[in-house]
């Protein structure tokens, strides 16, 4: 296990690594992935905010420092998540599970069922009881099959 600044996990995903992110976001990790982002600006903000930057990018690895950065070597998504699990403790819980949105990082708010019913397929609308919106980009989230899936493969690693 490696040694991470401050006391909560956080994460930085250089641009190689979107599903990556999507990952540790449905774990409830703070993980930031913007493509607007120079490698510079990546180091800067891990630093400045406490994140760990993980990095395809071998340079932009040796360039960050080793409390702030993990250097991943898969091209595959999965055994990328295993790399950082296997260096961090990262763990799975119920209550974090699907609380941040997976396309821009923010934090999902439970919507009543009413006020997402014009939004969402009537055939979900029928089997699902409980949404979730980001109020930041306004993605709706329920946890239909996908999730399910995306759930299973992720405890498949960490337990
Ligand atoms: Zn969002």
């Amino acid at each position: 296990m490696k040694e991470y600044p401050g006391e909560a996990l956080r994460f930085t995903a250089d641009l190689m690594l979107k599903r990556l992110a999507k990952y540790l976001r449905a774990l409830g990790y703070d993980t930031l992935f913007d493509e607007q982002l120079t490698d510079a600006e990546m180091r800067d903000i891990s630093i400045a905010e406490n994140r760990i930057l993980l990095t395809r990018d071998q340079d932009l690895y040796e360039q960050t420092p080793e409390l702030h950065s993990l250097h991943v070597t898969s091209q595959h998504p999965l055994e990328q998540f295993a790399e950082v699990a296997a260096q961090y403790p990262v763990t799975f819980r119920e209550s974090r599970f699907m609380s941040r949105c997976l396309e821009c990082n923010s934090v999902l708010v439970e919507m009543h069922p009413e006020d997402v019913k014009e939004d969402v397929p009537p055939r979900v609308y029928e089997r699902q009881e409980q949404f979730y919106q980001c109020l930041q980009c306004d993605q709706l989230f329920w946890h239909g099959d996908h999730v399910k899936r995306l759930r299973k493969k992720l405890l498949s690693v960490i337990e």
